[in-house]
């Protein structure tokens, strides 16, 4: 079998541990012999990191915005104590972080789901994919502690020399304060990048907040929404067949409780970090969940929504077998050379992506899975297994589906 031609090459980011492991089986086994793997490699293994004083992070993101579209391994956030484990000279950021403000993205989590293994919501037939936007408010908050009776003001001095000001509370005893802020900026691109992944993937985008209370604030947000919406989006989405909707967040969380599934859910960046967690946890498994960097220009970042399994990779080490679950890792490369096939007009690699998801679904669909959904799966006989025999089964299935 000839192996699919690619023209432009594929951002490659290397990542750690457990899921360092997964990514050469998964290259070597399911990518490699079927594709001529075109790639512009960056190695953020945090040794490599270490050593380039994290140059290679910075240089990766820039290479996915040079050529659109990067896939990437989860890769460990440095803390105290890994600073000791790889002597770091520095406690180097979150590469994730690193990447997202440089390419200006939205995150997209979309739990992976199969017939055998039932959401905690019963009525959910399809996934729910989560838009966090992932600026400001709370977390770039700043906060006082008012420890006697005063005054707080909300003061802004404008460059123009315009002075405004309002009075937070008069406090007649201690309590706390906080302010926090938004950019139209990262609000409209936040906005971009959510039409154009809804677009993208021909599902309705729904968004809320809390603009009946917060009437400036949250409402800002719905503005810009619906600017967006109406000037560079409505046309493309109505000859798609698709909605907008904008309604208050507590309206948002009954109607999605009740709902089918099959859309987005674009979310203010607390209400996307709390609702995300709910959602992979009702969808079954964090080790079902891919994540995709989305920045308003259209460039792509695919990625496992879970981290490097340290755990499982200290007993690799030990030489004990390990049953980690290679499934978002391997979504992560059918996601990207989907998405590279559809950019550079090759069928061959688009079908590629889609037969390699299949393969995936027709393996756990036969019972062989990893031990972690082993619990998780109903009505089907599991055979549980270890990754190198499940990534084996998968390729076989992916050989007959290809020949
Ligand atoms: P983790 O996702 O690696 O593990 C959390 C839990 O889920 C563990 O119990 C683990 O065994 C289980 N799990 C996760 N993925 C699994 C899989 N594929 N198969 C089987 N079980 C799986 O998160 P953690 O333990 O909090 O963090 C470990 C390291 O990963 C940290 O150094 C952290 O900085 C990093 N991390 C990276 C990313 C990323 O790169 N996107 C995200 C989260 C954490």
């Amino acid at each position: 079998m000839e192996k699919i031609k690619m023209t432009t090459p594929l951002v490659e980011m290397d990542g750690d541990e457990m899921t360092r492991i997964l990514w050469k089986m998964i290259k070597d086994e399911l990518i490699l012999p079927f594709v001529d793997l075109k790639t512009e490699y960056y190695d953020l293994g945090l040794p490599h990191r270490d050593e380039t004083g994290d140059q290679v992070t910075i240089d990766s993101a820039r290479a996915a915005c040079k050529y659109g579209v990067a896939v990437k391994c989860a890769t460990i956030t440095p803390n105290a104590q890994r600073m000791t484990e790889y002597k770091l000279h520095k406690m180097w950021k979150s590469p994730n972080g690193t990447i997202r403000s440089i390419m200006d993205g939205t995150v997209f989590r979309a739990p992976i789901t199969i017939p055998s293994i039932h959401p905690v919501v019963k009525n959910w037939e399809k996934p729910i994919t989560i838009a966090r936007h992932a600026y400001g408010d709370v977390y770039k908050s700043v906060e006082l502690r008012a420890d006697e009776p005063g005054v707080a003001k909300l003061v802004f001095d404008g460059e123009s020399g315009k002075h405004e000001e309002v009075v937070v509370h008069n406090f007649d005893a201690p309590g706390v304060i906080q302010g926090m802020h938004n950019t139209d900026k990262s609000i409209r691109s936040f906005a971009h990048s959510c039409f154009k992944f809804a677009v993208d993937t021909k599902q309705d985008l729904w968004f809320a907040t809390k603009d009946t209370i917060s009437k400036t604030y949250d409402a800002r947000f719905r503005e810009i929404f619906q600017e967006v919406y109406e000037q560079e989006y409505k046309a493309k989405f109505e000859s798609l067949g698709l909605t907008y909707f904008y309604t208050l967040i507590d309206d948002a969380v009954a109607r999605v409780i009740r709902s089918k599934g099959g859309f987005i859910w674009a979310c203010k960046n607390y209400d996307g970090d709390v609702m995300s967690d709910m959602l992979s946890t009702a969808f079954g498994s964090l080790a079902m969940m891919t994540s995709v960097l989305v920045s308003p220009d259209g460039n792509y970042e695919y990625e496992a929504a879970h981290g490097t399994v340290t755990r499982h990779y200290y007993r690799y080490l030990k030489g004990e077998e390990t049953s980690t679950n290679p499934m978002a890792t391997i979504f992560a490369w059918s996601g990207a050379l989907r998405k590279r096939g559809e950019l550079d007009g090759i069928d061959a690699l688009v079908n590629f992506g889609n037969q390699l998801e299949a393969a995936c679904f027709d393996t756990l669909n036969d019972g062989i899975a990893t031990k972690d959904l082993v619990n998780l799966m109903e009505g089907v006989d599991v055979k549980p297994a270890n990754s190198k025999e499940f990534i084996a089964a998968i390729r076989q299935r992916l050989e007959k589906r290809l020949a």
